[in-house]
């Protein structure tokens, strides 16, 4: 068993402290960093055209330092409704206090070493959290893909400004370089030493789960009775009705004096606390519209890092900048075999040309003396299209389709042409492979900048570019070949979002068609804001109503 004592306004033993050449190297970076920044800012607001809209800039207008963060959020056609005057404050006191409580400050330090000087199980009293305390939720080793990992740390620190926490995150290294740091001049990095690592990951901390099923009679008092300020919570895909009870009003009461919360995600799990009548007060002061959520909190934690935005930039400036309408396509297949190549693409075209008529229809044998003529006139309108998608055949297909033949319903003025671009070709998923991210949070980037975009059903990569970019998408079902090859439950192959936020594909189980919370015979309430998702049947999102 492991014991520290030692006064908690002393810094932490010298085996807990950052080695000093990190500290070195840290600082040296962070020096570093700002200075490249400046210089980059300044070439890059001279030459790159998106103009800056973003919280950061709300919140400090002029201080933003880093090149996206003054440049990155987004063209004049972007849906974009401005935080409410209480987010911005709460945003505001999140910041004091991730700069008073980061890794390695006096209060982290009295925080974690209180947590090492009080074994699970041990039987004094529970420590307890003032107002001084820090607490935190620490975001773990993420598996799944981008877009899961980004919207579940959305979630985490949205639970962190409910529960005046502050979010660290532990990324691993296939993550480090993609974000600039959402707090500057501080860092929301769990430490890396593995003395850190090992200490929160260690058996002596207990799982939340485990913890409400070895006590199944008494959830509440459990927790009460708890001395451990250091719990490890699951609200990832395939948690069980015990993680389940995370969302109990009274369990999150028990939950307030546990000072450490390591949690797993991979979900976007914001609509249910929405659900919690303990949360519920101050979630609609923050969001008067619900369908922002997202929107404000992940333009707020997810700024590209410079070495991200470089690659963003100089892709959007050569090939959607000059454009009339931009188009994203966000292809997911994610059964080959269900869904082919070929169907996919007649889903996507029928989408596009015929249920959101975005892409102009192609010329014909019946409508050919039409093109001929339009095809003598000068373009008048040009369309950039960015394909993203694991493989390169939707793209290659698309930009011939529409190279070889001419479009057919242009009006009187003269063709429409539309022009396809790909930016990553990394026809596989990888994991642990930080270029790989990097190129999936390019891509995500790119999207959220089009005008217009149509996603694949269940994507969490597509909710991420919804969201960021402030777009309700076209979503394609899922095309399944028992449905007549083709035929999609709508019956369309694609359906308008009914707003653009995220959808939490697996919440707790609730009544029936009404939605509320029943966790452990809690009377939930409904909420209007709170739906099925267009592309998951039993999934929930946020809407305005
Ligand atoms: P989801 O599986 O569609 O919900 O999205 P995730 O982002 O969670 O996981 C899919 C992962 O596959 C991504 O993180 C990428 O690594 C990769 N991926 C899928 N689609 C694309 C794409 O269009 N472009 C790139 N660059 N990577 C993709």
């Amino acid at each position: 068993m492991y014991t520290l004592n030692f006064n908690s306004s002393e810094t932490a033993p010298e085996e807990f402290q950052f080695p000093k050449t990190r500290r070195l190297f840290k600082s040296t970076f962070v020096a570093t960093t700002v200075a490249a920044c400046t210089a980059a800012s300044l070439l890059l607001i001279i030459a790159f055209p998106i103009p800056p809209i973003n919280l950061r800039e709300e919140l400090e207008p002029g201080k933003s330092s880093c090149a996206s963060r003054r440049h990155c959020h987004k063209s004049s056609s972007s849906y974009h409704k401005p935080p409410s005057p209480y987010l911005l404050s709460v945003l505001r006191d999140y910041e004091q206090r991730h700069k008073r409580c980061e890794p390695l400050t006096k209060s982290f330090n009295r925080s974690f070493f209180q947590v090492s000087s009080s074994p699970v199980g041990a039987n004094h009293q529970p420590s307890h959290v003032d107002d001084d305390d820090c607490s935190y939720v620490v975001f773990t080793r993420p598996t799944n893909g981008l877009g899961n990992r980004m919207l579940s740390m959305s979630s985490a620190f949205l639970y962190a400004l409910l529960t005046n926490r502050v979010l660290l995150v532990d990324f691993g290294p296939d993550m480090t370089h993609l974000f600039s740091e959402p707090v500057p001049n501080s860092t929301w990095l769990f430490p890396e030493d593995s003395r850190f690592g090992n200490r929160i990951y260690g058996s002596k901390v207990d799982d939340f789960g485990s913890l409400m099923k070895n006590n199944n009679n008494n959830h509440t008092a459990v927790l009460a009775n708890n001395s451990s300020s250091f719990l490890h919570v699951n609200l990832g895909y395939g948690y069980d009705d015990y993680d389940k009870l995370f969302y109990s009003n009274e369990v999150q009461d028990g939950l307030q004096k546990v000072s450490w919360l390591i949690l797993k995600s991979d979900q976007y799990f914001v609509p249910y606390l929405f659900l919690m009548s303990g949360f519920r007060a101050k979630l609609d002061r923050m969001f008067p519209d619900k369908e922002t959520v997202f929107h404000h909190l992940g333009r707020y934690l997810f700024t590209p890092s410079d070495q991200a935005w470089g690659l963003i930039a100089r892709f959007y400036d050569a090939y959607l900048a000059n454009a009339d309408e931009r188009i994203g396509l966000q292809i997911r297949v994610l059964d080959t075999k269900a869904s082919p190549t070929a169907l996919v693409l007649k889903q996507v075209l029928r989408c596009a040309q015929k249920e959101a008529q975005i892409l102009p229809p192609l010329a014909t044998k019946q409508n050919e003396t039409a093109t001929k003529k339009l095809a003598s006139k000068k373009t008048s309108y040009n369309k950039a299209v960015l394909v993203a998608s694991l493989s390169s055949e939707f793209y290659v297909e698309l930009k011939d389709m529409f190279w070889k033949r001419a479009s057919a319903s242009t009006g009187s003025d003269g063709e429409v042409a539309v022009g396809f671009h790909q930016a990553s070709h990394e026809e596989v998923q990888r994991s642990n492979d930080g270029s790989h991210n990097m190129m999936a949070w390019v891509d995500i980037y790119l999207l959220s900048l089009c005008d217009v975009l149509v996603t694949s059903g269940w994507s969490t990569f597509g909710y991420v570019a919804q969201g960021l970019g402030g777009l309700r998408p076209w979503i394609l079902q899922i095309p399944d070949t028992k449905y007549g090859g083709g035929e999609t439950l709508w019956g369309n192959a694609c359906r308008r979002a009914v707003s653009m936020e995220p959808c939490f594909h697996f919440p707790p189980s609730y009544d029936g068609n009404k939605v509320g919370v029943r966790v452990d015979g809690e009377e939930g309430g409904g909420s209007p804001s709170v739906v099925h998702c267009e592309d998951v049947g039993g999934g929930l999102k946020l809407v305005n109503v």
